[in-house]
C-alpha cells in the first residue's frame, strides 16, 4: 500500500506520554515526593508544617501524615503515597524510609536507563536485589520475647526519638511497653490487637502528664450530680439497652379522660422504671455504664440509690470496657446476674480542663487499657500522639514477629555490602541493577548523616569500612557523628520494619518502571446516569 493513512486510536488532543519520556516524568514525580518528605528522616530530622485552605495547620515529622496532608496529583507521585500507607498499616512505623528508598531506587533507575539498559532488566535486577536483602535482614536479626522488657523499651524509644514525644520518651516507652504486655495474648502465635489500646487526647499540662490508666477513660460525666464522684471497688454494669419507657414498643397512645386515670398512668410508668433500677441494685452494680438513653425518672432513682451512672458510651468503647472490666454486656435485666458485673478498683469523676471525665481504673487483669495523652497546645498533643502510635506499632511487631534489628543505618549498609558481594556473581547488566540497589539502600544512612549535619561522605565511608569489619551493627550516632554500635547505642528497632520498606520500595519502583506509557483516560467508568462520587461497585 501506498497512500497510507494515519490511524487514530485516541483522540488528537489526548494527553499522552511515551517511552523515555514517560520513565522520566513518572521518575521525577516519585523523587520529588521522597525528596519532600526526606528531611524529616531520624532524630534530626524537621518537621513540616501543613497549612490547609482554611488556615488549619498540622506540624508533624511523620511521612505517612505529610504525605497523606499534601495535594498529591500526579499518578506516579500517588503511589508513592502508597507504599507510606501500605507501611503505615503493616507496621505503623518506617513511612519515610520506605518513600525515602523507593525514590533513590527509581533515581538510580533513572541513571541506569540514561546508560541505555533497559527497563525490564532493572526490574529483574531490583527483584532479585530485594529478594537478597530481606535474606539478610532476616539473618542478621536478633530474637526477642516479651519477657526482654529492656529492649522493647528502646524500641519504643527508637521509635519516639525526635518526635513530639521527645521530652517525656523514657517514661511514654515504659507505658508503651507495660501498656501492650496488658493486651498481649499469646496462643498459638501472638496476637496483639492494638484496638485494645484506646488513646485519649487532652490539651492540658505537658506529655510529661501522659499517663497509662489499666482500664478505661470515658470523657463522659456522671447523668445526675447527685450521684458519688467516686466508688471503690466497683461493680460494673455494661447495659446495652435504655432505662426509660419510650422504646417504640411502648410509644403508643393511650386515651386518658380523668385526672386519675393519668395518675395512675404516671404511677405506673414511675414503678416500671423503679422496678428497673431494683433489677440493678439487686444485682450488686455500684456502676452502671449504659450504652443508650436514660431518662430523668431512672436518672432520680439511680442518684438515689448512689450508682455512678454514665449514658450513650459507643459501642467501640463498651467492647473495651467489658475486656478491660471483664463485663458481659447486659440487653435484658431480667436475665442480669452478678457474674454479669465487671470489676474496677476505682471508678472517680475527675476534671479535665472545664470537662468531667469518667476514669475507670485498676481494673483486673484488664485486656483493654487507655493512654492518656496529654500537652500544652492541640498540635504538641496530635505529634505526641503519632509519635506514641509508632512506638506501639514497633513493639507490636517487634514481639509478633520476635524479630529484631539494630537501626541507626546499621542493617541498610549491612544489606548494600552482600549485595555488592552477591552482584559479583551475576553477568553485566543485571549486576549493574544489583548495585544500583545496594547503592540505594545506603540513601538511609547518608540521610541520617545529612539531615544531622554531618558530612555524609565521611561517615559513610567510616561506616562501611567497620562492616567490612564484620560488624554488623555499626551505625551513625548522629548527636555525635561517630560510627558506633547501634545495637549498644539502643537503637532497636522491628526486623518487620525494614523487610517491609524494602518490599514496598521494590514493588512500587518496579511498578512505576514497567510503564512506558502514560495515557489521559477520558473514559467514564461509571455506567450512563451515574451521579459523580458514587461508585458503580455500591449498586
Ligand atoms: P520513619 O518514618 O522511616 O520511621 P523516622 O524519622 O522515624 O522515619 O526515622 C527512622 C530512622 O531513624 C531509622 O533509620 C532509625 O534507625 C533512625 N534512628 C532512630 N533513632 C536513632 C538514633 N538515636 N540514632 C541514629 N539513628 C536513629
Ligand atoms: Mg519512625
Amino acid at each position: 500500500m501506498t497512500n497510507q493513512q494515519p490511524i487514530y486510536i485516541l483522540p488528537e488532543s489526548a494527553i499522552r506520554t511515551k517511552g523515555r519520556e514517560a520513565h522520566r516524568n513518572n521518575i521525577a514525580a516519585a523523587k520529588l515526593v521522597a525528596e519532600t518528605v526526606r528531611t524529616t528522616l531520624g532524630p534530626k530530622g524537621m518537621d513540616k508544617m501543613l497549612v490547609d485552605s482554611s488556615g488549619d495547620i498540622i506540624i508533624t515529622n511523620d511521612g505517612v501524615t505529610i504525605l497523606e496532608e499534601m495535594q498529591i496529583e500526579h499518578p506516579a507521585a500517588k503511589m508513592l503515597v502508597e507504599v507510606a500507607k501500605t507501611q503505615e498499616n503493616e507496621v505503623g512505623d518506617g513511612t519515610t524510609t520506605a518513600v525515602v528508598l523507593a525514590g533513590e531506587l527509581l533515581k538510580n533507575a533513572e541513571d541506569l536507563i540514561d546508560k541505555e539498559v533497559h527497563p525490564t532488566v532493572i526490574v529483574k535486577g531490583y527483584r532479585i536485589a530485594s529478594e537478597i536483602a530481606q535474606k539478610v535482614l532476616n539473618t542478621m536479626a536478633e530474637d526477642i520475647n516479651k519477657d526482654d522488657t529492656d529492649t522493647l523499651e528502646k524500641i519504643a524509644i527508637t521509635a519516639m526519638t525526635g518526635k513530639g514525644a521527645e521530652a517525656s520518651k523514657e517514661k511514654l516507652a515504659k507505658m508503651a511497653v507495660h501498656a501492650i504486655l496488658k493486651i498481649i495474648e499469646i496462643k498459638e502465635k501472638i496476637i496483639i490487637d492494638l484496638d485494645n489500646i484506646k488513646l485519649e487526647k487532652k490539651i492540658g499540662g505537658g506529655t510529661e502528664d501522659s499517663e497509662l490508666v489499666e482500664g478505661i477513660i470515658l470523657d463522659k460525666e456522671r447523668v445526675h450530680s447527685s450521684m458519688p464522684r467516686l466508688i471503690k471497688d466497683a461493680k460494673i454494669l455494661l447495659l446495652d439497652s435504655a432505662l426509660e419507657l419510650k422504646g417504640p414498643e411502648t410509644d403508643t397512645k393511650i386515651s386518658i379522660t380523668t385526672p386519675d386515670q393519668l395518675q395512675a398512668f404516671l404511677d405506673n410508668e414511675e414503678k416500671t422504671i423503679r422496678d428497673m433500677v431494683e433489677k440493678i441494685v439487686y444485682s450488686g452494680a455500684n456502676v452502671v455504664l449504659c450504652q443508650k438513653g436514660i431518662d430523668d425518672v431512672a436518672q432520680h432513682f439511680l442518684a438515689k440509690r448512689g450508682i455512678y451512672t454514665l449514658r450513650r458510651i459507643n459501642d467501640s468503647d463498651m467492647t473495651k470496657l467489658a475486656k478491660a472490666t471483664g463485663a458481659r454486656i447486659v440487653s435484658n435485666l431480667d436475665d442480669l446476674s452478678k457474674e454479669d458485673l465487671g470489676y474496677s478498683g476505682l471508678v472517680e469523676a475527675q476534671k479535665m480542663g472545664d470537662e468531667e471525665w469518667t476514669f475507670i481504673r485498676n481494673c483486673k487483669n484488664p485486656k483493654a487499657v487507655t493512654f492518656l495523652v496529654r500537652g500544652g497546645t492541640r498540635h504538641v498533643v496530635d505529634e505526641a500522639e503519632r509519635a506514641i502510635k509508632d512506638a506501639l506499632g514497633d513493639i507490636a511487631s517487634a514481639l509478633k514477629q520476635g524479630k529484631v534489628v539494630a537501626g541507626a543505618g546499621a542493617t541498610e549498609t549491612e544489606v548494600a555490602r552482600n549485595l555488592r558481594k552477591f552482584s559479583t556473581t551475576l553477568s553485566g547488566r543485571e549486576q549493574l541493577a544489583v548495585l544500583a540497589f545496594a547503592d540505594a539502600m545506603e540513601v538511609i544512612p547518608r540521610t541520617l548523616a545529612e539531615n544531622a549535619g554531618l558530612d555524609p561522605i565521611d561517615i559513610l565511608t567510616a561506616l562501611k569500612q567497620k562492616h567490612d569489619e564484620g560488624k554488623k551493627w555499626a551505625g551513625i550516632d548522629v548527636f555525635t557523628g561517630k560510627v558506633v554500635d547501634a545495637w549498644k547505642m539502643g537503637v532497636i528497632e522491628p526486623l518487620k520494619i525494614k523487610v517491609q520498606a524494602v518490599k514496598s520500595a521494590t514493588e512500587v519502583a518496579n511498578m512505576i518502571l514497567r510503564i512506558d506509557d502514560i495515557i489521559a483516560s477520558g473514559k467514564d467508568a461509571r455506567p450512563m446516569g451515574m451521579p459523580h462520587g458514587m461508585n458503580p461497585d455500591m449498586m
